[in-house]
């Protein structure tokens, strides 16, 4: 198999291809990285403004009881607790709890837990609250400050509530009893009912040890309230009072987003968490879209550029196979069919790069025509295909006697033939040629109708030195006129334009 073509264009289109896939995964990546980014910021002042208004009513509904046990107090601590005060703080209380929605019920205790007036109104029996945790801290804690309770179930409805007391304190500042007005649980989760928040969203109120005291949704174990909370307060509380953190429950796995805030005059907190999955779903289908349509496009591109690839490969491969039949074609134009030496015209052209080589260069050019004896007899005794069978023979006799790379044998004609011999002088001419000569009367081919026995060849050198004005034609008709002198006296010999009788110049001894 040939090789893939690896021409530059073809780079080029893998390397646009390649640049296309790369810039369009990379712009689609940041353009959903940004939506992303997006998502969770607006995430972010979601469940910062859920955080903030849950706390707001929290803050409320703390300062409305406060309130109504700073009015109690100061009313205690001026008027007593005699039974015709009970009576009247009694009714005061009522008002109270029925006016104000976040009011469950009102309480006053003395110094040993019993009942002493109440919104729920005159009660014979006096049940005794000394047991509870807001009471034994008020007895056991000076100072008038407001405390909130973690949730108790009331004992008068059995509802869960939330304790909010203040201590109530003699002139000499000795516990007098407590004061104590409850929050329903219910206040607050219908509250949180009404916002809107996901499947898996959370909202707590807790208090800021991290007791938990109404959260959405409720019906989820403490435990799991306990962890959720557990990282919010010992890992982002004390960083900031508000802010918003990723949070993940190692109970349901689930991954929230959380905005929390501290109250600032209560020691509560509250939060609200949005699922991750909720917050990035919308976004999660749209980076899925945009991934397969970039897919696509990329598996188009790839398609697009294997078919090019091949388109260009079989392109290639005609252009490589054009230019063979090209190579063959034009040295089959430059070379003799039957012997497959140089063509006339080869030889031409090569004559005139020569000539004009020689004449720039001042150097020496030398031709040689040689010239089958008798070659019609050949023909006539043995015939046509065995004169070319001859004319090969001496063809390749020929092209074994001339050597240097530079030097050009042609078949000139018929049974004539031509070597071109570059920068060299007549007697290296003769040279060439008579060693020629030699080679094919030493092949000692049959040729019955000559005198020899043999087949034979004469020819004709000449050569021109530097200077000497002439042509190229001058050269060659030089050449054939000392060929005819080799035919003139007797062929089977070589000659040169000084052997003629009128020159005087030595002739050159012959071997056979
Ligand atoms: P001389 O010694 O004077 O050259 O005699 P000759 O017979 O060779 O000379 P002449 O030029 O009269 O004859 C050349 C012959 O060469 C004529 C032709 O039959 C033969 N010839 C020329 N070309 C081819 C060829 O391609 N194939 C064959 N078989 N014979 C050819
Ligand atoms: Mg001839
Ligand atoms: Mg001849």
């Amino acid at each position: 198999m040939r090789p893939a073509p690896t021409t530059s264009s073809l780079r080029g289109l893998l390397g646009f291809i390649v640049l296309v896939s790369v810039v369009l995964v990379a712009a689609t990546f940041w353009q959903d990285w940004q939506a992303r980014n997006i998502a969770l910021r607006n995430a972010e002042v979601a469940v910062s403004n859920l955080a903030s208004s849950i706390d707001r009513q929290a803050e409320d509904a703390m300062h409305q009881a406060d309130n109504v046990l700073i009015e109690l107090s100061e009313r205690v601590a001026e008027d007593g607790l005699a039974p015709a005060q009970q009576a009247r703080l009694s009714r005061l209380m009522r008002r109270h709890v029925l006016a104000q929605e976040g009011l469950q019920g009102l309480f006053v205790y003395d110094a040993q837990g019993n009942w002493m007036a109440t919104s729920f109104g005159e009660r014979g029996d006096h049940p005794n609250n000394g047991d509870r945790n807001y009471f034994i801290y008020h007895r056991d804690h000076p100072g008038t400050q407001v405390h909130i309770s973690p949730v108790v179930m009331s004992r008068t409805t059995g509802d869960a509530i939330i304790p909010v007391s203040r201590r109530l304190e003699n002139p000499d500042g000795s516990f007098a009893g407590v004061v104590l007005a409850t929050i329903p649980v219910s206040y607050f989760e219908s509250f949180f009912n009404r916002l809107s928040l996901d499947d898996k969203g959370v909202i707590f109120l807790a208090m800021r040890d991290g007791t938990i005291l109404v959260r959405r949704p409720a019906g989820t174990s403490s435990q799991t309230s306990t962890l959720i909370k557990g990282e919010i307060f010992s890992k982002y509380l004390p960083m900031s009072h508000q802010g918003t953190a990723m949070v993940t429950s190692v109970v349901d796995g689930v991954q929230r987003l959380y905005g929390y805030t501290d109250s600032e005059h209560f020691p509560l907190v509250v939060a609200a968490g949005l699922s991750r999955e909720s917050i990035l779903g919308d976004w999660r289908m749209d980076a899925y879209r945009d991934t397969l349509l970039v897919s696509g496009v990329i598996v188009a591109l790839c398609l697009l550029g294997s078919l090019l690839y091949r388109q260009f490969g079989r392109a290639e491969r005609a252009k490589e196979k054009l230019a063979d039949a090209y190579q063959i074609l034009e040295s089959l134009a430059q070379s003799d069919s039957l012997t497959g030496l140089a063509n006339r015209r080869r030889f031409d052209a090569a004559l005139q790069v020569e000539f004009a080589r020689a004449m720039r260069n001042r150097t020496s050019l030398a031709v040689a025509l040689f010239d089958i004896d008798l070659f019609k007899q050949y023909n006539d005794t043995y015939g046509h295909v065995a004169g070319d069978d001859c004319l090969r023979q001496v063809a390749e006799l020929i092209k074994a006697n001339v050597r240097r790379p530079a030097d050009v044998v042609a078949r000139y004609g018929g049974e004539e033939f031509v070597v071109l011999l570059p920068d060299t002088d007549i007697a290296g001419a003769l040279a060439v040629a008579e060693q020629v000569r030699f080679a094919v009367s030493e092949a000692a081919l049959p040729h019955r109708a000559s005198l020899l026995g043999r087949v034979t060849l004469s020819g004709g050198v000449h050569a021109i030195q530097r200077s000497e004005a002439t042509t190229a034609l001058g050269l060659l008709e030089a050449a054939d006129g000392a060929l005819y002198l080799a035919k003139q006296n007797g062929r089977n010999r070589i000659c040169q334009e000084a052997d003629r009788p009128s020159a005087s110049v030595v002739k050159l001894p012959t071997r056979n």
